[in-house]
């Protein structure tokens, strides 16, 4: 088996991980900016933050034969702050040459507040002037499908977004087809307590097909499975999913969309 990770915190995680991820069959890992579990105090702490994805977790990677890719921006759980996303965003365009950058996320909402709103604009905002791919989160729970229309229609009132260069992350049964009608790209997180199981997952692609979805674990400091995407490719075989089908959802698909920016080379 052969697959691509296209969505791992893996600053969080332990060399093992790695390991593992190397052995099942694991091709690259992409890591979106995200919340680090606590509040940062200053826009220094993602300054920071910028160099690890960018610098020193890459050299990590490398050690076990992986390619690593990250995605910058300042997450929705830490974008109430309106003053500190401004000056953070501002660091971002020096960031955006360095080899392993893909482009703006994960970006999006998590309580669909107001000041998130005005941040995720800014975001769309940089991506188009820098011509950047974009990875979306989108809420969990009662806040999901209200956060997705809101999402969506930040996107599209920008012309400048091309909505296959967008992926949007954590789709459950209720917002995938919503997602996919739009001619964005669709991620299904699959998480051992929330989001999406494995089973639910493979429900989707029988029901949506498998053109413009890619799986990602989603595994960072809380509880999770950086060997989710291999597990459940497993699952999809034991359902009778032909290897073919496999591989176009595992590893051509996150190739496809991600080829769309030429800093991804595997
Ligand atoms: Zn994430």
């Amino acid at each position: 088996m052969r697959y691509i990770e296209p969505h791992a915190h893996m600053v969080s995680r332990v060399t093992d991980d790695y390991v593992k991820m190397a052995l099942a069959g694991c091709k690259a890992v992409c890591e979106p900016a995200f919340w680090a579990g606590f509040d940062r105090s200053s826009a220094d702490g993602f300054y920071d933050y910028f160099r690890q994805l960018t610098e020193h977790e890459p050299a990590r990677a490398a050690k076990f034969g992986l390619p690593h890719f990250s995605w910058l921006c300042i997450n929705p759980k830490e974008s109430e702050n309106v003053k500190l996303a401004e000056e953070v965003i501002a660091l971002i365009p020096k960031f955006l040459d360095r080899p392993n950058v893909l482009g703006i996320g994960e970006i999006g909402l998590n309580k669909n507040s107001r000041n998130e709103l005005k941040v995720l604009e800014l975001h769309v905002d940089l991506a188009a002037k820098h011509d950047q791919l974009i990875l979306v989160h989108t809420p969990h729970l009662e806040d999901k499908l209200k956060g997705t229309r809101l999402i969506l229609d930040v996107i599209r009132s920008d012309k400048r977004i091309k909505p296959e260069r967008v992926i949007i992350d954590h789709v459950e049964e209720h917002t995938v087809k919503l997602v996919l009608d739009t001619g964005m790209w669709a991620g299904m997180t699959l998480y051992p307590e929330s989001k999406c199981s494995p089973p639910r997952a493979i429900d989707m692609v029988e029901v949506y097909g498998n053109e413009r979805i890619w799986m990602n674990c989603a595994c960072d400091w809380g509880v999770s499975d950086p060997l989710a995407v291999p597990k459940t490719a497993l699952e999809m075989k034991k359902r009778g999913h032909s290897e073919a089908a496999i591989d176009k959802l595992v590893f051509q698909n996150p190739v496809k969309f991600l080829s769309q920016t030429p800093r991804f080379r595997i």
